[in-house]
């Protein structure tokens, strides 16, 4: 892909999904604003105005993006303050509505969320605020929406479901589990439960239309689609329950309290308007790369497990096991030769690297060596893999002396 970035010419980056290089042009738009557009979007002279037409502005392009209101876009900090919002924010709408006061909210979530999601999860029940179901992934990484139809109860508020995973990229059925909670909710006109979608690692390659998806809140980081970081977005469809978990000046129609962050938000608004329009493209080509080292991954490493699906599986992501060799030390000996990737190990050591997506996929007889997950995006090219290839082969005949 031609859009220029601000990523380093003599690195080759492979590490997408941990976070996008800037686009260019959106580096200077951040720049521009943040020396020009200082004055408080809540002030009523014409530093403030200005300051408001642009947050209006990207909330407008953002809206267009999602096929959604500009209305229905609230600027947070990023995907994980998004999370937050969506699961307490519901659980506290629930709570707050008289006829429900006295009743325990029960939330459903999968157990390969992002731990933005399943910590808020952990936290809820420590505080005996709610009750939560881990619905399991099969070995492939996919949830079964039947599974879901199955958990629902009376008392649940929320279903939070991401649409990508970031780990093994694997894709999750959405508009099918939209449909199972849609159908729900209508045999009980109900507003609960709620359902949530984490779409942080799928805004660059898949259709994020909210009507066509059928979802009621949904989680954009621009970090992750050649953004600045430290925004986000969490779209609420109109009519949704759901309270603010931050309290102050009122500001993101009461939900999101605090002096907007112009100069990010502009940024956000321009990265998520570009990605949309590039997506078709930059997925099709993403596609034909990954496949093409994924074939030769397995023809010249032996042994080498893939991990998650390969037909529900992210444009952009490559996640493998290869048996014998620690997966942390394979990215400390890339990294020296120039080449960013991730690792994650299986092991139950109690660190914080160890991979709950691996151990919920089956993964964890391969415990102490982990996964190493290669993750493709703008600046990627065929001539970048060939290299990695190569740069693999010589660390893993290294690492066999060794
Ligand atoms: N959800 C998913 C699926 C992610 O991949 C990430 C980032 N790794 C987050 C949430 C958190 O994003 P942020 O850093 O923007 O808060």
């Amino acid at each position: 892909m031609k859009e220029k970035t601000t990523q380093k010419a003599n690195k080759i980056y492979l590490d997408y999904a941990s976070a996008t290089p800037v686009a260019a042009d959106v580096a200077l738009l951040v720049k521009d604003t943040l020396m020009k557009c200082y004055g408080n979007a809540g002030s009523l002279h014409k530093d403030g105005v200005t300051a408001k037409k642009i947050i209006d502005g990207a909330k407008r392009e953002s809206a267009q993006a999602l096929f959604a209101h500009p209305d229905e876009i609230i600027f947070t900090s990023g995907a994980t303050e998004s999370n937050n919002l969506a699961i307490r924010g519901t659980v506290l709408a629930f709570k707050n509505t008289q006829k429900f006061a006295h009743k325990k909210p029960h939330i459903i979530v999968s157990n390969i969320e992002h731990a933005s999601v399943l910590e808020v999860c952990q936290a809820l029940v420590k505080e005996k605020i709610a009750d939560v179901t881990y619905i399991s992934v099969d070995k492939e990484g996919i949830i079964d929406p039947k599974k879901i139809a199955e958990a629902i109860k009376p008392e649940t508020v929320l279903i939070s479901i991401m649409y990508a995973n970031n780990e093994i990229g694997v894709i999750e059925p959405i508009k099918e589990i939209a449909k199972v909670i849609r159908h729900y909710r209508k045999d009980n006109a109900k507003k609960f439960p709620v359902f949530h979608t984490d779409g942080a690692q799928a805004t660059n390659y898949l259709d994020m239309n909210v009507e066509r998806l059928g979802v009621d809140l949904m989680t954009v980081s621009s970090g992750k689609i050649y953004g600045p970081k430290g925004v986000g977005l969490l779209y609420i469809r109109r009519k949704t329950p759901i309270s603010a978990i931050i309290f102050g000046g009122g500001q993101e129609n009461g939900l999101r309290s605090g002096t907007e962050n112009t100069p990010l938000i502009a940024g956000f608004g321009l990265a998520l308007k570009v990605a949309r329009k590039i997506s078709e493209k930059e997925s099709i080509r993403l596609t034909k790369l990954r496949d093409w080292l994924i074939k030769e991954l397995e023809k010249n490493f032996e042994g080498v497990i893939i991990n998650g699906s390969k037909n529900f599986r992210l444009p952009n992501n490559i996640n493998i096991t290869l048996p014998k060799y620690e997966s942390e030390e394979l990215v400390l000996r890339l990294d020296a030769k120039g080449f960013s990737i991730s690792a994650k190990s299986a092991c139950d050591s109690g660190n914080n690297e160890e991979s709950h997506v691996l151990s919920a996929i089956g993964k964890r007889e391969d415990s102490k060596i982990g996964s190493l997950r290669i993750t493709l995006g703008r600046n990627t090219s065929k001539k970048d893999l060939e290299k990695f290839l190569i740069a693999l082969t010589n660390s893993l005949k290294v690492m066999l002396i060794a």
